[in-house]
């Protein structure tokens, strides 16, 4: 560990979407954790759904279809780090902004999905958080990767 591969905030100062607590996980990394910028889940269905509207897209955005495209462009961020290993945990600096920006087609077409198929996404984030929390309680899973099943 270390070396330059450790250090990345500085090499990625033109990355306009990456800000440096992004990288707190990165070994190495000695920063708070990070914080997403603060705005509400509803804003931003309201953002994508205008989008679309303004585009007369509706019509082109089935449940179907925008699960294909969520499942796309997953495979746009798995491409970025295709074949690099895991030796370095790390995404190099100069594919920060493009993993941001694939992150981003995810969340976008997730949020999209979730609106024209009928799910708030909030409430279903708040159900899904419990009920993984009542299948691994912290005193028996802390540290532990089985799955809640497994002895
Ligand atoms: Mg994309």
């Amino acid at each position: 560990m270390g070396g330059l591969r450790y250090l990345p905030i500085p090499a990625i100062k033109g990355a306009a979407t990456v800000n440096a607590q992004s990288l707190a996980w990165l070994p190495g990394a000695q920063h708070a954790a990070m914080a997403f910028t603060s705005r509400d889940l509803e804003s931003i269905r309201q953002a994508t759904a205008r989008f679309a509207a303004d585009r007369d897209w509706d019509q082109f955005h089935s449940p179907r279809n925008l699960l294909l495209a969520v499942i796309s462009e997953m495979g746009e961020l798995a491409e970025i780090v295709r074949w690099a290993g895991d030796s370095d945990p790390t995404i190099p600096p100069d594919k920060q902004q493009a993993w941001a920006d694939e992150m981003a087609d995810v969340f976008i077409l997730l949020v999209r999905l979730a609106d024209r198929s009928g799910v708030d996404l909030t409430t279903a984030f708040d159900r899904k958080l419990r009920l993984a929390g009542e299948k691994y309680p912290v005193d028996q899973f802390k540290g532990s990767n089985r799955k809640y099943d497994q002895p």
